[in-house]
């Protein structure tokens, strides 16, 4: 599933480079992500790069947007795909 990024986040900027699909951008208030672009970091880490990164722990999995291991390598191929 994708992530989501909670009213928690401080706005401090550090998750937003470390995402390898660029599916992190500032919203209105705070920083979202883009479920179509994120895939758990699938493809590229072994675990999700800006959970890693965020110091108040505000990105947790969404539970809208259950998806597979093999649906989030899928779209991680599409996206690459998009983008060569
Ligand atoms: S889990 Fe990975 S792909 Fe998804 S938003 Fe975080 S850094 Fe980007
Ligand atoms: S690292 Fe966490 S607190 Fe910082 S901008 Fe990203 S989601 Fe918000």
């Amino acid at each position: 599933m994708a992530l989501m990024i909670t009213d928690e986040c401080i706005n401090c900027d550090v998750c937003e480079p470390e995402c390898p699909n660029g599916a992190i951008y500032q919203g209105a208030e705070i920083y979202e992500i883009n479920p179509n672009l994120c895939t758990e970091c699938v493809g590229h880490f072994g675990n999700p790069q800006c959970q890693d990164v965020c110091p108040v722990a505000c990105i947790p999995h969404d539970p809208t947007r259950v998806e597979s291991h093999e649906q989030l390598y899928q779209k991680y191929l599409k996206i690459t795909l998009v983008e060569s």
